[in-house]
């Protein structure tokens, strides 16, 4: 699979993009449920990507408009650094998955679909996964099944905030 080492990419190429830039339109629309945002920190947001490449996939963004990891503060590239670690706890809790990647398209030309906000992909990966990617990638998920992992990964959250409460 030859882009097993950006999976993404093909989703941005051939999915119908919505108006604006999605990691500012969708912090700001107020409905987090509908628009799949998960965590909500004070500098960064983790969202569910609508056209996923795999169940689960997430973005987590600034709520910056900035382009590139070199534009964030240094609150805010803290953030989106502890913001990772938030994705790979709910999804370990809630889809057991085998391995992520994890990374960012910088620039068009690297596969940036929205390429003038900086943000960063988390794409749980299970072996053999790659047998369906190809199909799964050219095709908007259900809105179900997004609705489904949005509730699965906001109760691994609530779970995880009451351990930390605990501890
Ligand atoms: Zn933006």
């Amino acid at each position: 699979m030859e882009h097993l080492w950006a999976p993404w990419r093909i989703g941005y190429v051939t999915a119908e993009q919505p108006e604006g830039c999605i990691f500012c339109v969708k912090p700001a629309a107020g409905d987090d449920e509908a628009n799949q945002i998960l965590h909500r920190g004070d500098l960064v947001c983790i969202m569910l990507n609508a056209y996923p490449y795999n169940t689960g996939h997430l973005m987590i963004a600034p709520y910056r408009h900035v382009a590139e990891p070199l534009d964030l503060e240094p609150q805010e590239s803290g953030e989106l650094i502890y913001c990772i670690r938030i994705a790979m706890e709910i999804l370990r809790a809630s889809f057991a998955p085998e391995g992520f990647n994890i990374g960012m398209n910088v620039g068009r030309v690297a596969g940036a679909g929205y390429a003038d906000h900086v943000h960063v992909h988390v794409v749980p990966r299970w072996s053999g996964d790659t047998n369906f990617m190809a199909v799964v990638a050219d095709t908007r998920v259900v809105p179900e099944a997004l609705a489904d992992s949005y509730r699965k990964l906001k109760d691994a959250l609530a779970k995880r905030a009451d351990e930390a409460r605990e501890r």
